[in-house]
């Protein structure tokens, strides 16, 4: 990479880190506009860019900069994580994503510090895993909540761009995310037990989401109340559609190519869950919700007309699938591997 494109992108992470902590005091110290850059601005932008740029997004993510900086500066402990510990941790990661999304509407959607202090909490977390184990191990490809997410959408980035933090490769987790070619939730090169979690994840997601958006937002701690409702809704959603998931691969397995066919579900699985997000989110921002008001970036209904809604659901759900289902399938990796520390490490997902 030149000089030019490396200030690039440490100028792009640098501006994003600052927007990451101007939001997070806005949270604090302006709670309406803290709350309509982050939950109504950055997160609903957030789905599509893992779609597109899983490796962009990864580069510039504020908070792997926490998580990394360390090891950057060369003071991390850079512990060696076994699979066994990946595994566990992957498992509190995806956990973290299935409580703390519901928690938005008892809380976190109408309540800037209440979102101020969750995100307090996972950027210690994010520092004592960075710290701990080498490159992106324990935080960005173990415990951050979000990582199942990128796994499910990211299997077709538009291209591949430079690993920005890992300067050579540990081969710190195998198969590495970011560089393994194709990579995704069903991968034949990730172990019994991660599969399992990428099935549920797969599986699981899409109905998830679709429960999620069946809850109002609540505000003045009645949320509380509302608690079971605010779980149970996308909780039964992601059973009903791991269930589905199941048939349809049990079904399906006999005249499955054993390797691309599971990939093929969980495109079609992936593209469900992001099409049925900006289902709904999309037309939420411009207050034609299933519940006035809640997700509201601004109100343009006397705007827009009164077919916008469809329109906007009929061209989101075309672009996913047909990017991620239809289209030519891409297997580009989400970034380049470094050269390896030790020369004798090989590659073999390249293989
Ligand atoms: S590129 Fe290598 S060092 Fe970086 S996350 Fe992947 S396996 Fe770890």
């Amino acid at each position: 990479m030149d000089s030019s494109s490396h200030s690039i992108w440490r100028a792009s992470q640098a501006l994003v880190w600052l927007v990451g902590l101007v939001i997070l005091l806005a949270l604090w110290l302006w709670p309406p506009i803290g709350i309509h850059a982050f939950w109504n601005v950055l997160i609903p932008v957030a789905p599509a860019l893992l779609v597109f740029g899983t490796g962009i997004w990864r580069n510039v993510c504020p908070m792997s900069g926490n998580a990394l900086l360390l090891r950057h500066l060369g003071r991390s402990k850079r512990e060696a994580l076994s699979p066994t510990k990946q595994l566990a941790l992957q498992w509190i990661g995806l956990l973290l994503l299935l409580a703390i999304v519901p928690l938005r509407h008892v809380i976190l959607d109408t309540n800037g510090p209440a979102t101020a202090w969750v995100i307090g909490g996972l950027t210690l977390l994010a520092i004592w895993a960075g710290n701990r184990w080498e490159w992106k191990s324990g935080w960005c490809s173990s415990l951050c909540p979000v990582h199942p997410v990128e796994k499910l959408y990211g299997v077709d980035n538009i291209g591949t761009v430079p690993n920005m933090h890992c300067t050579a490769c540990e081969k710190c987790v195998d198969p590495c995310p970011d560089s393994t070619e194709g990579f995704h939730l069903q991968h034949p090169d990730l172990d019994a037990g991660r599969r399992q979690l990428g099935t549920l994840m797969a599986g699981g997601f899409p109905g998830f989401i679709w429960g999620w958006f069946q809850v109002q937002d609540y505000s003045d701690g009645t949320g509380w109340n509302h608690l079971l409702e605010a779980y149970a809704w996308p909780l039964l959603g992601m059973v009903a559609s791991l269930g589905v998931f199941c048939i349809l691969r049990s079904a399906c397995s006999a005249r499955m190519d054993p390797e691309r066919g599971p990939e093929r579900l969980t495109r079609f699985f992936g593209a469900l869950g992001v099409s049925c997000y900006y289902w709904y989110r999309l037309p939420m921002l411009f207050g034609f919700g299933p519940f006035p008001g809640d997700g509201m970036l601004v109100d343009l209904r006397s705007d827009l007309p009164e077919w916008f809604p469809l329109a906007s659901q009929a061209c989101t759900t075309t672009l996913f699938f047909w990017w991620m289902v239809l289209r030519k399938r891409n297997t580009k990796s989400w970034s380049q591997r470094p050269a390896y520390a030790d020369p004798g490490m090989v590659d073999f997902s390249q293989f």
